[in-house]
């Protein structure tokens, strides 16, 4: 493997065999996918071409390692997880080789050479209930957090439990377990939340803090806007039939089968901001929604307590009920109408957000 340790990031993409071309070509991508102007595209180019690794610090507390599986897994090596291992990761549980009193030195060493310039990346949830339910060398999670905060230049927050407590935090939340943004207040703090957080988003922030040196536009949860900007359920390709309220009623009936809009099996897509619909999971491959399962909206706070995930919505968003009555009119015709639409549609999506890897990029090229 090319050794990831020096240089600029173009130089270890160019090891990497990627071409210009398509490195231009994901920065087109990005760049679109951040709600760039195209003006940018070069600018964005310039600036990732001459990065320099920026140090990371990566701290675990009460989380399952779901999210470090996301993000470092990959079947082929895509030109996000190229840029994941450009950085400077100095020190992360379960990546780190040094391990005990060498692992803690590592992150002191980096935390002063880096001081007030470091990302600091968090996952999991930090306990307030008895300092003594997590710790790391003995030191509380809470410690810790504000010990490493301290000189950071900004602050992550890596998945749901980290964002928003997540798991730990479901009633009857046994350990106290707050979020990031609870304890860090003087810092910028960025939640890339979901249960896992989709990888590309995190090389998006990376790539935009990169370019411009600042954090991109967040909404009101402090979530890239332009990655949780849009519900789940205005993107999803299954939207044609809840709109002509086509729902399936079981996991194996007849609307299942044609794939109908999961509704009434409880998708929390209406009230959850991801973007799944449309990024896809495992390089593109899928989401869940098109692999027959609402979507839990893991995403958004407290997505735990939400009232179960087999319970649909108690309030349907929009007016569906002409469409619905309508459809129950139209009968078996529109029924293949609108599988007819759901085949294009998703034929169009698959298209769309296909698959970015070095492979199909060079293929493309
Ligand atoms: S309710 Fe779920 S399955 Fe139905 S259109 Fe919305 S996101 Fe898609
Ligand atoms: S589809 Fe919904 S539950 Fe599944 S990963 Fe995306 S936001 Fe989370």
């Amino acid at each position: 493997m090319a050794d990831l340790t020096t240089g600029t990031l173009g130089d270890t993409l160019r090891r990497n065999g990627v071409s210009r071309r398509g490195f231009l070509k994901f920065c087109t991508a990005t760049a679109s996918m951040m709600a760039l102007p195209p003006s940018m595209v070069p600018v964005l180019a310039a600036a990732l071409d001459n990065a320099q690794r920026p140090s990371v610090i990566w701290l675990s507390f009460q989380e399952c390692t779901g999210c470090t599986e996301s993000l470092t897994r990959s079947h082929t090596p895509t030109l996000e997880s190229l840029i994941f291992d450009h950085i400077s990761l100095d020190y992360h549980h379960t990546l780190q080789v040094a391990s005990g009193h060498a692992a803690e030195a590592a992150r002191e060493a980096a935390m002063q050479a880096n001081a007030g310039k470091y990302l600091l990346v968090v996952d999991g949830s930090i306990p307030l209930g008895n300092p003594g339910f997590s710790t790391i060398a003995g030191v509380s999670n809470l410690q810790i957090l504000e010990e490493t905060a301290a000189g950071a230049a900004a602050v992550i927050a890596m998945g749901s439990c980290a964002a928003f407590g997540g798991l730990p935090k479901a009633d009857p939340n046994p350990t106290g377990a707050v979020a990031v943004r609870d304890i860090v207040t003087d810092k910028p703090v960025i939640n890339v939340s979901g249960c896992p957080p989709i990888p590309v988003v995190i090389t998006g922030v990376l790539a935009h803090y990169l370019t411009f040196g600042t954090l991109p536009e967040l909404d009101q949860y402090s979530r890239p806007k332009a990655f949780y900007g849009t519900s789940i359920h205005d993107r999803c390709y299954r939207r044609p039939f809840y709109d002509k309220g086509l729902f399936a009623n079981t996991f194996d009936d007849e609307g299942a089968k044609k794939g109908w809009c999961l509704y009434k099996l409880g998708c929390k897509g209406p009230m959850t901001y991801n973007a799944c619909a449309t990024v896809k999971w495992n390089e593109g491959t899928s989401w869940p929604v098109e692999s027959g399962h609402g979507c839990l909206g893991c995403s958004q706070p407290d997505f735990w307590d939400a009232g179960g995930f087999y319970n649909a919505l108690s309030i349907p968003v929009g007016d569906i009920s002409r469409t619905a009555s309508y459809a129950v009119a139209a009968g078996v015709a529109l029924g293949a109408a609108a599988a007819g639409i759901n085949r294009k549609t998703k034929t169009e999506a698959n298209r769309q957000h296909s698959t970015v890897t070095v492979d199909d990029l060079e293929k493309t090229s």
